[in-house]
């Protein structure tokens, strides 16, 4: 795949017909609702399909498959190997397919062809192939119990999981659900973002031909407040695995409250900190800062939004920035292998932004760098590179998730202990990361802020082999992990009387 040039993928894009149906009990069938809604590409802002909006009896539907394929037993009850063997498949035929995967989730999301390929689709094969590895490496406890009797504690599926996720990384966080789901068992419903649905519908076709049963996936496009919802308040799923903003967080906590008190767990964003102290490398940590939020044009949750900078090392600092990202993140068509900025995820989203940059400049922040659309002309959503300059810690920019390629630069006069509360100074708590020599400051400094990760003297180092999750209106959701199998079962205690 590496070797395609632009024009391979341009052909590439003007021969697709991808499938728009919901996937339901092991094939693609027509949406009962009989309503479409359209996906546009925001590199260009053509249609590129009709998609099935799904209503509430599809969802009935994909929820009576799932339960129908759970409760007979058709995957948890087959031997972990076969089931290690059917999810080690699938990873490989996601890897087999990466060139239509990845074609799919650029042109609707507008992500860079060679990122899409890199780290979307290769993740997700990763992560599910890692998953895969767990089921037959996976033991249960003997408690304590007196010698006259035995007590089993085992950890049981759920049953029917709905997994909800976002358009930013369509693909890998639907595995970061998808994997240990059905690793331990689970079936699961998943509900696409309106913007992403193509790539995930491909995803769940390659899972049949690995040898999933029929039901135990199933995928429902549509919109939000019909199809997310329905699935919210369905009486017969079991648990919702989120992520999302945290508004739409916090409703599918109400809909569980107001259907069946199903487990809900969210991952919600975040307005993450990289904290520069006096004696950091500044070249190291100005790339990191310059990638931590251009990366994906700024749409990514642990996106490095703020950076908290020492007064008298900001202009160095922004010098280093500056002259990066010049030199890498040159704005261009996602099909472009050579394209590492592409557009925003669609025209909503931009004007979001463009919002965001009219309350910094009102607020007083000054552009460093960027602030406009541009290549309006192709009729997609794209922004330059932003940086605001002069950003008080309680103006808008500083405080909410913009989700766009936009760094707000703070800076502090005084000791360590101010950056560590500028830097914990927001409603979230995804990920932060500290810059500095000295060991032992990054130690103290990693422990005080408040954060599911903490990096120090890197930013958004990460494997599916440690959790991903946050505090506060981050929510309280970890995926990743062998933790996450946790996320996917329920302890159950056996007891037998041996006396
Ligand atoms: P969103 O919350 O609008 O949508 C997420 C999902 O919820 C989508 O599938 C959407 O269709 C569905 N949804 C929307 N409204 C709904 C409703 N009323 N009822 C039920 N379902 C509904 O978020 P988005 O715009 O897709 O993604 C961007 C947001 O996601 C950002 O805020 C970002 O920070 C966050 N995010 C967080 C993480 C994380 O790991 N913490 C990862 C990626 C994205």
């Amino acid at each position: 795949m590496a070797d395609l040039t632009y024009e391979d993928w341009l052909a590439a894009a003007r021969n697709l017909t991808p499938e728009t149906r919901p996937f339901i009990a092991g094939g693609f069938v027509d949406p009962l609702s009989g309503n479409t809604f359209p996906s546009t590409s925001p590199r260009d802002g053509r249609v590129l399909a009709h998609v099935a909006d799904c209503g509430a009896d599809d969802v009935n539907r994909a929820v009576r498959a799932a339960r129908e394929a759970f409760e007979d037993g058709r995957w948890r009850e087959l031997p972990p190997r076969d089931r290690k063997r059917i999810l080690l498949r699938w990873a490989e035929l996601v890897q087999d397919h990466a060139g239509e995967l990845a074609l799919l989730d650029t042109l609707e999301m507008g992500k860079p062809i060679a990122e899409a390929l890199r780290v979307d689709v290769a993740k997700t094969a990763e992560t599910l192939a890692w998953y895969a590895e767990t089921v037959d490496k996976t033991y249960d406890e003997v408690a304590p119990t007196p010698g006259n009797a035995l007590a089993l504690i085992t950890r049981e599926p759920l049953g029917v999981v709905g997994a909800v996720v976002p358009w930013n990384y369509a693909l890998l966080i639907a595995s970061w659900k998808l994997g240990p789901a059905l690793a331990t068992g689970n079936s699961v419903v998943l509900k696409p973002a309106e913007q992403t649905s193509l790539a995930t519908l491909v995803l769940a076709r390659l899972a049949s031909e690995a040898g999933l049963p029929d039901g135990v996936l199933n995928v429902v496009p549509g919109r939000g407040e019909v199809t997310g919802q329905a699935l919210g308040r369905h009486p017969d799923v079991d648990k919702i695995a989120f992520t999302g903003s945290p508004e739409v967080a916090r409703l599918f906590q109400v809909y569980a409250g107001e259907s069946n008190g199903k487990q809900v767990a969210v991952e919600a964003g975040g307005k993450s900190p990289q904290l520069i102290l006096r004696d950091a490398d500044l070249p190291a940590a100005a790339s990191a800062v310059t990638w931590g939020i251009f990366y994906n044009a700024g749409q990514t949750c642990n996106a490095g939004s703020r950076v908290i900078v020492p007064a008298e090392l900001k202009d160095r600092l922004l010098a280093e920035v500056a002259k990066i990202t010049r030199e890498t993140f040159r704005v261009g068509d996602p099909l472009d292998p050579a394209t590492v900025l592409g557009p925003l995820v669609d025209e909503v989203q931009l004007d979001r932004v463009v919002g965001y940059l009219d309350t910094g400049r009102e607020q007083g922040a000054s552009f460093v760098l960027g602030g406009n659309r541009v290549l309006a002309e192709t009729g997609g959503s794209y922004l330059e590179p932003t940086v605001l300059d002069g950003v008080r810690p309680d103006a808008v920019v500083a405080r909410e998730e913009i989700f766009g390629p936009v760094l707000a630069v703070l800076t502090y006069d005084g000791d360590v202990d101010e950056g560590v509360r500028l830097a914990n100074d927001t409603d979230y708590g995804l990920v932060a990361s500290v810059w500095t020599r000295d060991v032992t400051t990054a130690h103290r400094v990693a422990k005080r802020l408040r954060a599911g990760t903490v990096w120090v003297n890197t930013f958004d180092a990460s494997d599916v082999i440690t959790p991903f999750g946050g505090f506060k209106a981050t929510g309280a959701g970890r995926d990743k992990s062998l933790h996450a199998l946790d996320a996917y079962t329920a302890l159950k205690t056996t007891w037998l009387d041996l006396a």
